[in-house]
């Protein structure tokens, strides 16, 4: 069994390999030939944790595990560790057999970056200059980071329900050369890409605030409750997700489907783009929208790409197993 400990995801882990593994494990979803199990997540009546699994199988990528964690909110006030602590177990399809236990933790990070950014790439206009954060947290970051690199971007905007977090996104703004400019939501409008990354379970982003021709990435809401956006966007919208059953059940579309506003067949697959079997973007004027929820075959394409690369640099620890 190979062992690539989190320490080393930081130094082997890109951007582009992430985005890769992502778009290629989205097409292979919506071609059949890769699907999610069901989701377990439970409250486990210690240290008010959330644990849970999420697992997959990729036929095409040959990609079969899982990822085993969750959310510790007590970690960082009583041990000075992140919250949210995760691992990736990969095993041989042929055999049954483990393969790799990866640290998970900045790859959920960067796998989820990944997503947005391959519905930007997909689905922005060509000509989208004007990128809106919703949120500042700890994924923003990555989430700005990564989207930056999909279009010739001149200016970001940022609104937080926490207004001393803005500077998170100054910072990454600026060390990509571009001016970051605070507003509040109206201003939204401006923007041709909006990414939202907040734990928020009110609507947060009006219907009547995005222009058309905006793409909107709501990354967000992985959860039942939650909701950033108002469910009339996503009547406006033209409606795209990772996974479709997440997406009515935890994601983003819960809601406008839950009130009957859209149906599940109005959702489309990210990945039925990616494969051509799906238009995308139908004009200059249309507002797409991408629920991403967050499936367990992100985390494993990931996992596999960065085992690949431990190998390939000596720096995987094998062990027997
Ligand atoms: P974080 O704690 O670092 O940041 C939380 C963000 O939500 C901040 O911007 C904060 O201001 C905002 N927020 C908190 N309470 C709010 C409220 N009541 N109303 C509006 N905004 C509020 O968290 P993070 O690690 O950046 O994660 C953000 C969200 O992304 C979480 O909900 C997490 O579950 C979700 N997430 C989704 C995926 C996915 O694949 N879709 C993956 C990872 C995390």
């Amino acid at each position: 069994m190979l062992i690539v400990p989190e320490r080393e995801i930081a130094d082997l882990m890109t951007r582009e390999a992430a985005f890769d593994a992502v778009e290629k494990v989205f097409a292979a979803m919506a071609s059949g030939d890769a699907y999610n199990f069901p989701v377990v997540r439970e409250a486990i009546g210690h240290e008010d944790a959330l644990y849970g699994f999420k697992g997959g199988f990729d036929r095409a990528g040959l990609t079969l595990g899982l990822k085993a964690g969750g959310y510790w909110p007590n970690n960082l006030d009583k041990r000075g560790i992140i919250n949210h602590q995760s691992t990736v177990f990969l095993f041989d399809p042929d055999t049954g057999m483990v393969k790799a236990m990866v640290g998970g933790n900045l790859l959920t990070a960067l796998r989820t970056a990944a997503a947005s950014s391959v519905s930007i790439r997909h689905l922005a206009r060509k000509d989208a200059r004007v990128i809106g954060m919703i949120g500042a947290g700890h994924q923003a970051r990555f989430q700005l980071r990564a989207a930056l690199e999909q279009r010739d971007f001149e200016k970001v905007i940022g609104w937080n329900f926490h207004p001393e977090m803005l500077p998170n996104l100054q910072e990454v703004a600026e060390a990509a050369g571009l001016p970051f400019e605070a507003v509040e939501l109206d201003g939204m409008r401006e923007a041709d890409v909006i990414v939202s990354i907040t734990s928020s379970f009110d609507a947060i982003l009006g219907a009547d605030q995005v222009s058309p021709g905006t793409h909107v990435a709501c990354m967000g809401t992985d959860t039942k409750g939650k909701k950033e956006v108002d469910p009339q966007l996503l009547v406006r919208a033209d409606v795209f997700t990772d996974e479709v059953a997440q997406s009515v059940s935890i994601g983003e579309a819960q809601h406008a489907v839950g009130r009957g506003l859209i149906s599940e067949a109005d959702v489309a697959q990210l990945g039925a783009v990616i494969n051509g079997s799906h238009a995308g973007r139908s004009s200059d004027d249309q507002i797409t929208l991408f629920d991403g929820t967050g499936v367990g075959l992100q985390d494993l394409a990931v996992a596999a790409a960065v085992v690949d690369l431990a190998v390939e640099r000596g720096i995987a620890i094998e062990v027997d197993f």
